[in-house]
């Protein structure tokens, strides 16, 4: 693209220096230095315009927070530190050099405050809309990953915040829960977690189908966030639904075999040993359907 080696040089002005990063920046390869104790997790998540964003409302600062904040989310899933990212962005033709920069920033305000690098990446244009991809490498520093794998009967299921109606926002300006993950997971009490991206009755569906178990879900202790209740008030669809169905909450959904004794947690249900995922209300219960999902626009 034109301008692409001000561009380049401009994001490496940007970095600071830093001893995982020994090499200076400009090689055809990032180095770094990995402490050998470490697990190195990888991840990889990238954003469309028209599908996760739409560029003609959102701005391009707020694009890029959302991109690699969905990789620090499941950096969070699995109780790791992020610890470096690439990023490859497809900018449409034309579309000027400040917005790559505000892309760019956009990628670091939210890498920035985990102390996670931005090591490496690639700018094109081209004739098609944006698209914008981010691999992470998280370090697991001393707490084993938690799977989706090892949820028991009897297990409580939490969650770790107010759930729905993220298409109002939240869907761009989320916080991973890094650091409130990396909290639970001490505990020692975990036993399978992961993001909640699809919605909850879709995400509780993998914890329980990888885990080869069921799950009651209370209606009534599901925490339900303002969002989903001004979302009603607009189409009129129940705030539970919002909660259960909406995706992009990035809150993190768990099992764990006691109550781990962190604040903010909400226990809704429980792991039962039969498949199936029931909702519990007013004292009957009915089968919680994985209803389709689309996208925040
Ligand atoms: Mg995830």
């Amino acid at each position: 693209m034109p301008g692409e080696f001000d561009l380049i040089d401009w994001i490496r002005s940007q970095h600071k220096p830093s001893a995982f990063v020994p090499v200076p920046q400009g090689d055809d390869l990032a180095v770094l230095k990995w402490d050998p104790a470490d697990l190195l997790l990888v991840g990889v998540d990238q954003v469309l315009d028209g599908v996760h964003f739409d560029s003609a409302v959102h701005p391009p600062r707020l694009i890029g927070r959302k991109v690699m904040n969905r990789n620090l989310s499941d950096c969070a899933a699995m109780a790791c530190l992020p610890a470096a990212a690439v990023a490859t962005v497809a900018l449409p033709r034309g579309i000027g050099i400040d917005y790559a920069k505000e892309l760019y920033l956009g990628l670091r305000d939210a890498a920035d405050p985990f102390d996670c690098r931005l090591v490496g990446g690639d700018t094109a244009s081209w004739d098609g809309r944006l698209a914008c991809t981010v691999t992470v490498l998280g370090k697991s520093a001393g707490i084993k990953p938690i799977t989706r794998t090892g949820a028991r009967p009897g297990d409580g299921v939490y969650v770790t915040g107010p759930l729905g109606g993220s298409i109002l926002g939240r869907h761009l300006t989320f916080e991973p829960r890094v650091h409130l993950a990396r909290e639970l997971a001490r505990t020692g009490l975990l036993t399978a977690m992961l993001d909640l991206s699809d919605g909850l009755s879709r995400d509780l569906r993998h914890i329980c189908r990888q885990s080869n178990v069921g799950a009651t879900v209370d209606a009534a202790a599901i925490p339900i966030h303002a969002d989903a209740a001004e979302l009603s008030r607009r189409d009129g669809r129940e705030p539970l639904l919002h909660a259960l169905h909406d995706g992009e909450d990035h809150e993190l959904l768990f099992t764990a075999s006691d109550t781990p004794p962190v604040p903010g947690i909400v226990r809704i249900g429980t792991i039962t040993p039969e498949p199936g995922i029931w909702l519990s209300r007013d004292g009957s219960r009915e089968a919680l359907a994985a209803e389709g999902w689309q996208h925040s626009l």
